[in-house]
């Protein structure tokens, strides 16, 4: 029998028993009692407290689901192997988005993969799914990322007629260079499509997202295919919050129900270069305009009964409901990056997240080298994956760390001088697993999340791809 099983475990937070901490969600007559370690929570009437902490229900409800709880949190946070790859089939981008976490040097001139090239890596990374994902039961996930991916659409284009029914395939792009012809190529092969809009006016959209020289019309290029795509349900919007567009969260999220986009991101920019950081909204300023869009969003789905999914935030909404729903893996920690998916440049760098594509110190490993194994095993990926919330301060004595996990790694690293420090946005993740709270004890949670979520259903979109479990 271990120390533990000898301790008595009859009372709440001493000896055997459960740490539960009270945490104030701020609602009305509710609270949240977690047990931070497992996840498991209850939550329960403020004139309760007392009676739930010394009484008999609440310990007998946890004692029930410590197991399943434990089994859970230690399946997502150290079981998971890859099965997505966001893959830069180009270096190069036509804007010069003032947050972009590619270096400028690396969009203006660099590597672009040849055809051969990119088939020789898909034909790598099928072999090495092969290897990990042939009774998983669905196809490994390859998403074009960038830089602009269509730069390279030839390369691109051969590919994915070469690898059809192999992989699922996504592309994430600015729109600039979409043709109806690539649109159509894209309906026919089923390939998610994620666009990026930052404004509901094009002086908002290009105050971030623009060209290096002479003037691209993006806002408009974005608007007139998401009425293209319009009744399709295999698209995505992301929307990077910046200073600039943080006023009009409310009139952006009107713009992407009106168009009807099933999902969309409403993420703050990462921090993790100085143009990020220059963008950024102070981290005590983001919760309100964020939580009023969400409330928009509400509203909307009630007057219309169409919902627009806020995917980050519904991301957070299960990993309280059902942790090993969750789609996407910056709120998890060690996050997805080199675990749950990784990252390839155009040169066949491999990296844990396509965020630390700057970062050369961050590559694993190179695709036509040494392979997938060998980067996931490699020091660079080490000081990602290892990346413990349990380890570091505030984090480790945080109730909620396991529902926020601490992201992001590349921001901790660049911004603080290493892992074991916060990353960027502690208040707002504070505040959006408040909200995440107050909607369950109000019993509204389902209306932020997509239809069939609980039958395990995804969304067909980009942000179903790097999680599932
Ligand atoms: S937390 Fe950062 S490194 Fe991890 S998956 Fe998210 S963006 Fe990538
Ligand atoms: S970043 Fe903040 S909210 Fe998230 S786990 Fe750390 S202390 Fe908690």
């Amino acid at each position: 029998m271990s120390a533990e099983e000898m301790a008595s475990g009859r009372l709440v937070n001493s000896g055997g028993g459960p740490s539960l901490l009270p945490w104030d969600i701020g609602h009305a007559t509710h609270l949240a009692v977690m047990e931070p370690e497992t996840a498991f929570w209850s939550l329960v009437r403020k004139d309760r407290l007392a009676d739930a902490l010394t009484g008999g229900e609440l310990l007998a409800l946890y004692r029930q689901k410590r197991s399943a709880f434990e089994q859970e949190m230690a399946l997502l946070r150290f079981g998971l192997s890859p099965s997505a790859v966001y893959f830069n089939p180009t270096d190069r981008c036509n804007l010069d988005c003032s947050y972009c976490y590619i270096p400028q040097a690396m969009r203006q001139g660099g590597e672009q993969m040849s055809a051969e090239r990119l088939h020789e890596a898909l034909s790598r990374l099928q072999d090495y799914f092969a290897g990990t994902m042939a009774r998983v039961g669905r196809l490994p996930r390859v998403i074009f990322h960038g830089a602009e991916p269509l730069l390279n659409f030839k390369a691109l284009r051969q590919g994915i007629e070469a690898f059809d029914g192999r992989f699922e395939f996504g592309v994430q792009t600015n729109a600039t260079l979409l043709t109806e012809e690539m649109l159509g190529f894209f309906q026919d092969h089923r390939v998610s499509l994620g666009l990026s809009l930052d404004g509901p006016t094009a002086e908002i959209t290009h105050d971030a997202r623009h060209a290096r020289e002479g003037r691209v019309e993006v806002h408009g290029a974005v608007l007139r295919t998401l009425e293209k795509l319009r009744g399709s349900r295999r698209h995505s919007v992301i929307v990077t919050v910046t200073r600039h567009n943080v006023g009009v969260l409310n009139e952006m999220v009107e713009l992407l129900h009106g168009l009807e986009v099933p999902a969309c991101l409403l993420n703050m920019t990462r921090c993790t270069l100085e143009g990020g950081r220059q963008a950024r909204v102070p981290d005590h300023e983001a919760a309100p305009p964020f939580l009023a869009a969400l409330e928009r969003t509400h509203a909307l789905y009630r007057e219309t009964g169409r919902k627009l999914v806020v995917g980050n935030f519904a991301n957070i909404l299960l990993a309280i409901l059902a942790p090993t729903a969750r789609r996407l893996m910056c709120d998890l920690s060690p996050c997805g990056g080199g675990r749950a998916f990784f990252a390839v440049a155009a040169n066949g760098d491999l990296f844990p997240c396509s965020e630390f594509i700057g970062l050369s110190s961050f590559a694993g490993g190179n695709l036509f080298e040494g392979g997938v194994r060998a980067a996931l095993e490699s020091p660079a990926f080490a000081k990602v994956i290892g990346r413990d919330v349990d380890r570091f301060d505030p984090c480790r004595r945080c109730a909620i760390r396991h529902f926020c996990g601490s992201p992001c790694p590349a921001e901790a690293h660049e911004m603080h001088g290493g892992m074991d420090r916060l990353g960027a946005f502690c208040a707002f993740y504070e505040e959006q697993t408040r909200y995440a709270f107050r909607l369950i004890a109000d019993g509204k949670a389902d209306d932020f999340l997509w239809n069939g979520w609980d039958q395990g259903e995804g969304m067909a979109t980009l942000l179903d791809f790097a999680g599932g479990v």
